[in-house]
């Protein structure tokens, strides 16, 4: 497995008994990096996707290039306050406390389909807040693809609750 095998796993970070998923391994290894962009260019050749959405910080990092092989446009989800021009946000539920992040409101044409993109879903919130943002502005969500999914944390089934399909390189189970 390219990209799984990777990805380094950081125990309790940020705090104690959190398993954090770090893809900076991933991304320093030419390989690695490829075979990401690479595979997700692949799935979403014949999608007709319009825009790829990445969220802040690491959502870029994936997002830019794939939009660049792809031959798509990119389109920044930031945290609140950074977007210059007129922007719509959204507030979302953190473990403790909340959360904004927001979209320029001409970022996306109505009609036009969108492929959202992250590092990583875990309570699915993030996205879902992403989703709720591009949906205001008249995106259609083809899908949201990540490179890892934590299904026992539930975000994938969250997601798909409300009508989004999901797409992640790998999953980590179980701990
Ligand atoms: P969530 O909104 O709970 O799905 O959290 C997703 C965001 O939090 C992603 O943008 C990840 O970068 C980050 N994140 C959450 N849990 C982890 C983890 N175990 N390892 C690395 N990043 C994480």
């Amino acid at each position: 497995m390219p990209v799984k095998s990777r990805i380094r796993t950081v125990p309790h970070y940020p705090k104690q008994g959190i398993m954090f998923r770090d893809i900076t391994t991933l991304l320093k290894d030419p390989a690695g990096l490829r075979a990401t962009v690479d595979e997700l260019a692949a799935r979403y050749a014949d999608m007709k996707i319009d825009k790829i959405a990445g969220i802040e910080s690491r959502g870029f990092i994936v997002g830019a290039p794939l939009a660049y092989v792809m031959n798509k446009g990119f389109v920044p989800i930031r945290k609140k306050g950074k977007l210059p021009a007129a922007t719509i946000g959204h507030d979302y539920e953190l473990e403790y406390g909340t959360d904004r992040i927001e979209i320029h409101t001409d970022a996306i044409a109505p009609g036009e389909r969108v492929l959202l993109v992250d590092d990583l879903i875990a309570t699915g919130g993030t996205a879902e807040a992403a989703c709720t943002l591009i949906e205001k502005i008249g995106g259609e969500i083809v899908e949201c693809c990540f490179i890892i999914d934590l299904p026992d944390i539930g975000g994938r089934a969250r997601l798909e609750k409300h009508g989004h399909k999901v797409f992640a390189l790998c999953e980590f189970e179980g701990d």
